[in-house]
């Protein structure tokens, strides 16, 4: 089945298009600056990538340049939209609402719309995406592939946070999680690799620009370190992660912050970009340790040391761990980073091996990291979110043609 992925953003707006009788990607692409002018660059494997400059003053006429573009006699790669059987979004926030993908009805769509308190940047671009795919390609079936579908199987002591139970009752303030798309991808591989579902107790890294880790036994999350929004958890590029929380008056106090000030400071100039007074990413603050910088290393070493904390504490939670996953960008490329948090932890099992963990960036394949006596084996596994949300778009797609 050919499925289109969409990811809308505020100003942009994603798409890969699959074939799932395969698996392969046959095109994909970005149409940016949506409400400003418009541009869209599209790629497909063999030919040069396509760049041009087209209006897209909303996300309808986005998805139809889009449309144009898969379909142009010259750069195009399908004869006509009709081969597109389906379209599946990726989903930031669906709230207590959605434990697993939604085919596009009404009542799907309303409940979206109620998780805009929780996500209010992505779930308005989300529905304008939904929208806009409606009005392109009306009758074409969509589903919804949320990003915290997959952590609703946490028991209520994981989710509930120690407030009183009427602000959870009035507000929904619980933890919710995030990336489940991509733990759900990584422990399902990493359950392949092990041959079994049941009985396994998993810990997955996804560490990028946004991190959260999950303990996953049984094939379903028991707890996140994402919670009520994806500020929780581990420090990250310009997040601060979990902090004490007298700390957030006492700031807004002292500096004269509003809560939308104290919110943006939290997101956007704290995490290893604050610390490190640097950088956000990874990289610069590599070559900064390395020259001897030592609020670069503080960075970093604080990140460390946090996931050394999670994979202790969910290996605790789980009574054992039977594999170690790191994905995303530090995860999959950042070696230093996952050799760090697994350094001084033979009390847990886990031993890497140096050469084999030193070399692996960059790659697509799953590795092995692990030492041939580590206990607990160490995988990087390259996260694949748009590959989930195509086949369980083509699963539901197909059920319903059935
Ligand atoms: P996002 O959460 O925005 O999707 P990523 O998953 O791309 O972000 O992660 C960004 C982080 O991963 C940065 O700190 C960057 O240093 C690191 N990273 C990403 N790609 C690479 C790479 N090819 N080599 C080294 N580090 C990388």
């Amino acid at each position: 089945m050919k499925v289109l992925v969409v990811n809308a953003g505020s100003s942009s707006l994603k798409y890969q298009l699959f074939d799932t009788s395969d698996n392969s990607v046959i095109a994909k692409g970005n149409c940016e600056r949506i409400g400003i002018d418009g541009r869209i660059t599209h790629k497909m494997s063999g030919r040069d990538d396509y760049k041009a400059d087209l209006p897209m003053y909303n996300h309808t006429e986005a998805v139809k340049v889009l449309i144009a573009t898969l379909t142009s006699p010259e750069v195009g790669c399908i004869a006509d939209m009709s081969e597109i059987e389906a379209v599946g979004h990726r989903i930031v926030h669906g709230g207590a609402y959605f434990s697993q993908s939604m085919l596009v009805n009404d009542d799907v769509v309303a409940k979206l719309r109620l998780c805009n308190d929780f996500a209010p940047l992505h779930t308005g671009p989300h529905l304008m995406g939904i929208d806009g795919c409606t009005e392109a390609m009306p009758g074409t079936p969509q589903v919804l592939v949320f990003d915290t579908a997959f952590h609703q199987t946490m028991p209520d002591y994981a989710w509930m946070y120690p407030i009183s139970y009427d602000m959870y009752e009035k507000y929904g303030i619980r933890r919710y999680g995030a990336h489940g798309t991509s733990h759900r991808y990584v422990a399902g591989e990493m359950c392949r690799i092990l041959g079994r579902t049941e009985g396994t107790k998993i810990i997955t890294c996804h560490l990028g620009n946004g991190s959260s880790i999950s303990a996953v036994k049984d094939g379903r999350v028991i707890d996140t370190s994402m919670g009520f929004t994806p500020l929780d958890g581990v420090e990250m590029g310009t997040r601060c992660g979990s902090i004490d929380p007298a700390i957030v008056p006492f700031i807004m106090e002292r500096e004269g912050f509003t809560p939308q000030r104290m919110s943006e400071y939290m997101n956007k100039e704290c995490g290893l970009a604050g610390v490190s007074g640097l950088s956000s990413d990874c990289r610069d603050l590599d070559d900064a340790v390395k020259a001897g910088n030592e609020r670069a290393k503080l960075a970093v070493d604080i990140l460390t040391y946090q996931i050394k904390k999670y994979i202790g504490s969910y290996t605790a939670a789980m009574n054992g761990l039977d594999a170690l996953v790191f994905t995303a960008g530090i995860g999959e490329n950042r070696d230093e980073i996952r050799a760090a948090a697994c350094a001084d932890m033979d009390f847990f099992g886990i031993k890497l091996d140096a050469e084999i963990n030193a070399k692996t960036r960059l790659q697509s394949d799953i590795v092995k990291i692990s030492a041939a006596d580590s206990k607990v084996p160490v995988y990087v596994i390259p996260t694949n979110e748009e590959l989930v949300i195509a086949n369980d778009t083509a699963a539901i797609v197909g059920a319903m043609k059935k």
